[in-house]
Parts: C-alpha cells; structure tokens; sequence
C-alpha cells in the first residue's frame, strides 16, 4: 500500500499484475511449494499445467489470500498484498478488501441453491461491495448477458446445466471488476459435452483483455489462448514457455514426460 504512488506511472507499465516471489507453503510435514516465482502481466493469460497433488490450486487460494503463506510475497500492481510492510499477516477486515482485486472460479462452482443465478450473481455485489439491491441486480443481469445467459438469470441452480452453473459462478467473480481473474480447473467437474462453453466464455474474456491465470487440463485451450504455459510439479515450476515451445519443444525431460501422458 505504502509505495503505490510511487510506482505509479511509467513502472507501473512494466509491473506484473500479480506476482509471487519464493511461495513456501506446507500441511504439517508436506511441503506443497517449495519456492514458487510466478507472475501475470496485465492482458496475459497464463495456464498452468501438473499432476494432481503439485500444488496448484494451492498457488491459487494463497494468491487469491483465502490462505496465508508460511513465506513468500504476494503482489498485486507492485504492492505487496497478504501482509504488513512489516510482514505481519494482515487481519482479516484487510484482507477481504484486498481479496475483491482477484476474481476466483473453483472446480466446484458453490452456488447459494436458494437463490436465482441473477441473485447469485448480485450477491456479491450487494454484499461484499455494498451496492444496492437494484442496482446490483442491474449488473447481475448485464454480466450473465456477457457468458450468454441472459434468458438463464430467473433460473436457480438445480435448474441449470453444469456448464450453465459454472458460466453464473464466473459472473459472480466477474461482476466485482477483478483486476485478474483465476481459474482453478473450471471444467474438471463438467461433463464433456458441457466444457466448451465454458472454454467459449473463458476465451472470450482472455481475447477481450483480461488478465487470466488458468489451471487446467484442457491442453487445446492452453495453446489456443494462453500466451505462456507452465508446468508445476512437486510444489516448484518445471518449465514455463510460450505454448508453441512448450508444446512442441520441451526444454525438460520432465515436461516431455507429462505431456506424453495428456497428449
Ligand atoms: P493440485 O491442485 O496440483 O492437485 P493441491 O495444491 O490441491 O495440488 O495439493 C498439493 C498437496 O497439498 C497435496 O498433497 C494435498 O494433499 C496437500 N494439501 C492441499 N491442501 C491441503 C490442506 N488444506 N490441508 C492439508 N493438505 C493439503
Ligand atoms: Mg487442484
């Protein structure tokens, strides 16, 4: 917070939108991220690829502050996030206001079920940023208009398909104007009749400018539409390339064997 101002202005061009530097994080014992670097651009789409259990969606929760890292910075526009200048973990009111610049969307989309995907959507908006009930909804409808559910916002989730449910969920994140947004394996769950909608949306938030960090198994989509590519295994990055040279000409023998196995 302290020195925005003054990274403000020509750096800032330069700067990461997101960024995390040496990210250590264990369970008891388990060491999950054993010194993660890792950063997005503004306008980048990042994927990133790993077997189950490298760490991933935890980089994500710890990016997106739903957990604290044990060491490590996070940065949001060069400000260090997450914690004090001091490197104190910063309360919780703090870190609720600091959490509304990154939009996540989990395997599990976590619809409330009582609700319409309109008052999902608006939920958020009324709650977290205080808005009021009709101008909330105002936007709600305005934002599933933009992932092509606009004749879908009186429905309630039973009443939608998976991939319907995932495109509300990702309203939700994005009716709070996140600064990037991060995906956890947002089609993991979906049938796969039902994941190229969801691909569609995504894409088409990736083409209209949005900075993305996209953990995925879906390796056409990441060569089609992320700009570079990351393999994460063990809790540390492997190789990290644009997707022409990630995909087909691996500097690591370790990346050659993981997409043998998804090819
Ligand atoms: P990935 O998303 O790449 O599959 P995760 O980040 O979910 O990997 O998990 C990495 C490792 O951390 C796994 O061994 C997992 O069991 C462990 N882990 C993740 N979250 C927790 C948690 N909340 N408590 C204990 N262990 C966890
Ligand atoms: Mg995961």
């Amino acid at each position: 917070m302290t020195d925005a101002r003054t990274t403000a202005g020509t750096t800032a061009l330069q700067q990461p939108t997101l960024q995390v530097t040496d990210l250590h994080k264990a369970y008891g014992g388990n060491e999950v991220l054993k010194g993660v670097e890792f950063e997005v651009r503004k306008g980048q789409v990042k994927a990133v690829l790993g077997p189950s259990g490298s760490g991933k969606s935890t980089m994500l929760r710890l990016m997106a502050l739903l957990e604290p890292a044990d060491r490590g910075d996070i940065s949001l526009h060069g400000t260090r996030i997450g914690r004090t200048p001091e490197g104190r973990h910063l309360p919780e009111r703090a870190l609720a206001v600091q959490r509304r610049d990154i939009g996540m969307v989990f395997q599990k989309f976590n619809l409330f079920p009582h609700l319409t995907a309109a008052r999902n959507v608006a939920l958020a908006l009324h709650a977290v940023q205080g808005i009021g009930r009709h101008e909330a909804l105002e936007r709600a409808h305005a934002m599933l208009d933009r992932v092509g559910l606009s004749q879908r916002a009186g429905h309630f989730p039973s009443e939608l398909s998976g991939g319907q449910q995932q495109r509300v969920a990702i309203a939700r994140a994005l009716v709070l104007e996140p600064d990037v947004m991060l995906f956890d394996e947002p089609t993991s769950a979906l049938d796969p009749e039902l994941v190229g909608e969801v691909l569609d949306v995504m894409e088409g938030l990736a083409r209209g400018g949005m900075t993305m960090i996209v953990v995925t198994h879906e390796v056409r989509f990441a060569r089609r539409v992320a700009d570079e590519v990351t393999l994460f295994d063990s809790g540390v990055i492997v190789e990290q390339a644009a997707p022409d040279e990630f995909f087909d000409n691996p500097q690591h023998e370790r990346t050659r064997r993981f997409l043998s196995h998804v090819h």
